[in-house]
């Protein structure tokens, strides 16, 4: 099974507010597109995404990802992205509504896992209501509402079947689920989510914006690092030569401070630690400075949706002082983070002359992060 993600973002739609197609506007911090792509771009079980959008619309997608143009409708934009993922070796795909920006992980797990063992599989929602028909701001009927459900997305296909259907359709279709009935496909029911609302008018933007706030990840990570002291006359933490009597002894530039937060920030994404990244054995990382390190940790942060929180860093040591210089490490900590001076924390402390950082053996550090999804 290789599943590929199809967000329809071709819409026009401006009903919620003047000015951009609501994909394209801001919500919560990032855009509602970007909210409906990540919920896709970090799993395991999607192996490629595909977005339909405007040809006017080029100049909002993201570097780096794949788009093709739509058509005038709904139906023919899908068309065109199914089109588009043909001979590509993808089995599976889901068709999902890029206006659906609080979409969670487990609603999409229910489609992929019902996919392996039905062509055709989406999530909704019982109708909990009572129904009524109504004119005139005058109730005219009640309906009964067994057996009615709201259809939502991500709508998930055997691609075969789905491109076979739509090709096999005339005219515009509310959803795709409606297109592969039409074309016999049987279609199993997943249990969808009040809160995987399409944003659509002004005050779905509130609400989106309330439910993606409570959806707040907030990850912890720490890291601990020690280098021996060697010849030298100068150790270099944080960023900051310091004047010293020894050196530190590593393969890179021995920061042992920034090695441990670069390890906090790999901890709190489950990433390893620097080794993994960067091997010790590989002969490019020699004398390497660490900054290549803390970026590349900040950059993984970043790509995999959060923003780093505050670090705080504790070094453990006899000698040098670090007070004198604690300043000029937590302003180059910062530059190199792009953080807030208040978000950056270097303080020292010595061990009391006891272990190997009280025999002046070497310097410890251990460092604590958190990160906030974007
Ligand atoms: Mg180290």
């Amino acid at each position: 099974m290789k599943t590929a993600a199809l967000l329809v973002a071709a819409g026009r739609g401006t009903r919620a507010g003047e000015g951009l197609p609501k994909q394209w506007r801001p919500l919560a911090g990032r855009r509602v597109f970007d909210w409906s792509y990540a919920a896709f771009s970090q799993r395991a079980d999607i192996d490629h995404i595909l977005v339909v959008i405007h040809p006017d619309d080029e100049g909002y997608l993201p570097k780096g990802v794949e788009a093709v143009h739509g058509g005038a409708t709904r139906t023919a934009s899908v068309r065109a992205g199914l089109e588009g993922l043909e001979a590509r070796g993808v089995t599976h795909v889901l068709i999902h509504d890029a206006a659906r920006a609080c979409t969670q992980p487990g609603l999409i797990a229910d489609v992929v896992a019902a996919l392996q063992t039905h062509a055709a599989a989406a999530p909704a929602v019982p109708v909990t209501d009572a129904l009524w028909t109504g004119a005139d701001r005058m109730v005219t009927g009640t309906q009964d509402r067994s057996g009615l459900y709201r259809a939502q997305t991500p709508q998930g296909f055997d691609l075969d079947k789905i491109l076979a259907a739509h090709r096999a359709y005339n005219g515009d279709a509310r959803d795709d689920v409606e297109i592969a009935r039409a074309y016999g496909l049987e279609v199993a029911m997943t249990l969808g989510d009040e809160d995987n609302l399409k944003v659509t008018h002004a005050q779905d933007f509130a609400r989106a914006e309330r439910i993606l706030r409570g959806h707040m990840d907030i990850r912890l990570g720490n890291g601990f690092d020690v280098h021996a002291f060697t010849e030298g006359d100068h150790v270099v933490l944080c960023g900051v030569p310091v004047p010293h009597t020894k050196a530190l002894l590593g393969h890179s530039d021995a920061d042992v401070g920034m090695h441990a937060i670069t390890d906090a920030i790999y901890g709190a994404l489950a990433e390893g630690d620097i080794g993994r990244h960067f091997p010790p054995t590989d002969p490019e990382w020699k004398g390497a400075a660490s900054h290549i390190f803390l970026e590349h940790a900040c950059t993984l942060a970043r790509a995999k949706g959060f923003k780093i929180g505050n670090v705080d860093c504790t070094l453990i040591c006899e000698a040098p002082k670090i007070g004198p210089h604690a300043d000029a490490m937590q302003a180059e900590l910062a530059r190199i983070m792009g953080l807030d001076l208040n978000r950056v924390s270097v303080k020292a402390t010595t061990s009391e002359r006891l272990g190997f950082t009280g025999r002046q053996e070497g310097i410890a550090a251990l460092a604590t992060t958190t990160l906030v999804s974007l």
